[in-house]
């Protein structure tokens, strides 16, 4: 299994990521992408990755931290997204949960554009967080075309918009909420959308799978993600594992 969005850049995690890694790939994930979320957690997820073979990096300002940064972090971010081991420009988008003010979301989709072009520069495929505001995302992406595409992280979206996201060139990242008892949506995406759609994640350390929802996440709970999406699509875990494997190595031309 591939952990294709996890956080051992984190406060939780970053003073013992040899003990994280171990402890998941003890549970069966054989590589992880380590994503950034600001300037300072980008610089650490690159630093991780150099020093571990299955740790990949995004670097990326998320959606609900690019109000606090100046020019100069994008710049920063394009710099540390040469480094070889940064596969992926991420988390960028659209957070209009946290953000209601209609000037701080006009300013999440220019650095959402601004980081697509950085990613486009360097050929890379982007990480998308999206919550509420997947119209103007998809919006974004028919008039920003994403060359590489990418993931939409935990998608969130209706079964309707799945096809739309996932001819632009993008996986639907799956993690959590998949195994929470009143979560709708995410079950009935996973349960229908074609085999070569879709990826898995934690987003650790937040969205903790069932059973153990409530405490911090874990790379190390992603097989209770890989179990429920077995049972959803009505398949065994094994061939969960090999789908989304061979799909995440696909985009990512590993
Ligand atoms: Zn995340």
């Amino acid at each position: 299994m591939i952990d294709t969005h996890c956080h051992i850049n984190d406060e939780a995690y970053l003073a013992h990521p040899d003990e994280y890694i171990l402890e998941a790939r003890c549970a069966g994930v054989s590589a992880f992408l380590n994503v950034g979320f600001d300037l300072k957690s980008s610089r650490i997820a690159v630093e991780i990755a150099q020093n571990h073979e299955y740790v990949y990096a995004a670097v990326g300002i998320h959606p609900s931290d690019v109000k606090k940064v100046g020019e100069h972090d994008f710049e920063e971010i394009e710099k540390l997204a040469k480094n070889k081991k940064v596969i992926a420009i991420g988390e960028i988008g659209l957070d209009y949960y946290w953000d209601k003010d209609p000037d701080v979301r006009n300013y999440q989709k220019k650095t959402f554009i601004q980081q697509i072009e950085i990613a486009n520069k360097l050929n890379l495929p982007i990480s998308i967080h999206c919550r509420e505001g997947l119209e103007d995302c998809l919006e974004i992406l028919k008039n920003h075309k994403v060359n590489r595409g990418g993931i939409m992280h935990c998608y969130a979206g209706s079964l309707e918009m799945a096809p739309e996201f996932i001819k632009l060139g993008f996986l639907l990242g799956f993690g959590g909420t998949t195994t929470f008892k009143n979560s709708v949506r995410p079950k009935e995406v996973i349960a229908s959308i074609p085999s070569t759609a879709y990826v898995l994640e934690t987003d650790a350390p937040y969205l903790t799978p069932e059973p153990f929802r409530g405490r911090p996440n874990h790379s190390k709970y992603l097989y209770l993600v890989r179990n429920k999406i077995a049972e959803l699509r009505k398949i065994t875990p094994e061939q969960v594992d090999k789908e989304s494997t061979e799909n995440f190595k696909r985009v990512f031309d590993l």
